[in-house]
């Protein structure tokens, strides 16, 4: 576990903690934890009795320090508060968690690996349940913009039709990149007959997406939209509280011609 609390239930990264801030508590248990530092491994918590909580399990050291610095940028912005890092929801924890001026309940999912979309669609039903509009973001380190090809996973897809046809990457703090994936076309293929570039016939990719940034935004200058449940192509998507733009008709249209294809 990279993280724990301390005595005063303010959680800790095992990265920044000292053996002064002991006595350290698993978030996920609520048991004694110690903070192991050696010249071998990463600083890091474990349980002090064996246990068979698997808080933490699979968590990264980096996507502790992105939920960090997350609420760190979030406390700045007056627009809202009571930030929380693991904030008990149901059964599970939020990632990063606050209300916004109107007393709604927000939270922020950091996705840095790949996930079963029953998965997200799960715990945005789960979210929904406990009243809370949710902001699944995803890394952009391997995104291709701009004209390239892009082989969007199932699951950019699948958050792509969830938030009306835009998915949210992390930047950084509170700084998020919108992108909307539009159809990708062969470029055209070489007539021999006629000794020219012929277009593609208009067919359009099932792997590949063409993936257009619409820019930058702070993770505050969002808003809760509801959302109906609604299959759109192969994907059945819940009713869900969502932290995002908000929806545009016209462009939920052409999502329905798209995910034919996709
Ligand atoms: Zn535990």
């Amino acid at each position: 576990m990279y993280a724990a609390y301390t005595e005063q239930r303010v959680i800790i990264g095992s990265w920044e903690a000292s053996k002064e801030d002991a006595p350290f508590f698993c978030i996920g248990c609520h048991s004694r934890a110690i903070l192991k530092k050696g010249p071998e491994k990463y600083p890091h918590f474990a349980h002090v009795s064996l246990t068979n909580c698997s808080y933490g399990r699979g968590e990264s050291v980096r996507h502790w320090k992105a939920k960090f610095a997350m609420r760190d940028a979030l406390e700045q912005d007056s627009r809202v508060n009571d930030v929380q890092v693991e904030r008990a929801i149901g059964k599970g924890f939020g990632d990063v968690s606050f209300h916004d001026t109107e007393h709604n309940k927000v939270d922020s999912e950091m996705q840095m690996s790949t996930i079963p979309t029953d998965l997200i669609s799960q715990r945005t039903q789960l979210y929904n349940s406990e009243d809370f509009a949710v902001l699944w973001l995803l890394d952009p380190s391997n995104l291709l913009s701009g004209r390239e090809r892009y082989p969007a996973r199932r699951m950019e897809k699948y958050l792509h039709a969830l938030y009306f046809g835009r998915v949210y990457y992390w930047l950084g703090g509170q700084k998020i990149l919108v992108v909307e994936f539009h159809e990708c076309q062969p470029e055209g293929f070489f007539n021999r007959f006629h000794r020219a570039w012929d277009g593609g016939n208009g067919y359009i990719y099932s792997r590949y997406v063409t993936a257009w940034v619409r820019g930058e935004l702070n993770i505050a200058d969002l808003q809760v939209v509801t959302r109906k449940p609604e299959n759109v192509g192969r994907f059945s998507l819940p009713a869900a509280q969502l932290w995002c733009l908000p929806e545009d008709s016209e462009r939920s249209q052409e999502l329905k011609r798209l995910y034919k294809h996709w």
